[in-house]
């Protein structure tokens, strides 16, 4: 129930001092211990989540922060993504990089985020070309990039998807569904059978859950926790 007893690296836990946030959110409290623990529910990767929760839970840090203690743990290189974050509009994508920004910056944790529209490719690819270790996206965007060779995402083991009906909900953001598909089955144990172990941890967030995103998250998460807010 505080920060002190979250299990991340020192150098996140100074951040969130430095933020001024008084104690984790909900979300946050409960999620963080499952998303860090795989060895306890299979040796080979961290479990995947699925958190139901809305915007201004706090879902953001909720799934940065046990993703910034993995790329710290491993050293992981800033060269192709090892964490990837899929919003569904710019301006989710936008709060996501400020988050990861603001508390991965002193964790030496390099984000670049990409999306369509008004959103400069050739800056974007430039950045892009200096490396990152979080790339936030959105899923079109992110696709022309796969196929044009600028980024890849082979190297990612933490996946995001965040506000994920938003995505994939019929009627709210077409077209969406087969981008995020796309986008996904780059990257590594996509398509496993559902219950075996894999390699990739996803998070999956949405602030709701009917039967259609369900069934959307069946094929995204393998034995995944549940936590609803
Ligand atoms: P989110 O739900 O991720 O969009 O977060 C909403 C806002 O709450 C953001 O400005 C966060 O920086 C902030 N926030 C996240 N976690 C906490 C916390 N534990 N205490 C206070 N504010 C927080």
């Amino acid at each position: 129930n505080t920060f002190d007893e979250c299990p991340f690296p020192d150098e996140i836990r100074d951040e969130v001092k430095r933020s001024g946030f008084a104690k984790p959110s909900p979300i946050q409290m409960y999620s963080w211990p499952l998303a860090v623990q795989g060895k306890e529910k299979c040796e080979l990767k961290d479990s995947d989540i699925i958190g139901i929760a809305t915007t201004g839970s706090g879902k953001t840090v909720a799934f940065l922060f046990p993703a910034f203690k993995y790329i710290m743990e491993t050293n992981a290189k800033a060269d192709n993504p090892t964490l990837l974050c899929l919003s569904p509009t710019r301006e989710l994508a936008v709060q996501v990089e400020n988050e990861a920004h603001k508390f991965g910056k002193h964790c030496g944790i390099v984000t670049v985020c990409v999306y369509g529209g008004v959103g400069n490719k050739r800056d974007q690819g430039r950045d892009l070309a200096k490396g990152c270790h979080c790339l936030v996206a959105t899923p079109g965007r992110l696709n022309d990039f796969v196929e044009g060779k600028e980024v890849s995402l082979a190297n990612v083991s933490k996946l995001v998807v965040d506000e994920a009906d938003r995505m994939l909900e019929p009627g709210q953001d077409m077209g969406f569904e087969p981008q995020i598909r796309k986008a996904v089955k780059e990257v590594k144990d996509d398509g496993h059978p559902p219950g075996e172990v894999t390699q990739r941890q996803t998070l999956f967030f949405t602030a709701t859950w009917n039967t259609n995103v369900q069934k959307i998250a069946s094929d995204f998460v393998n034995r995944p926790y549940q936590v609803k807010i």
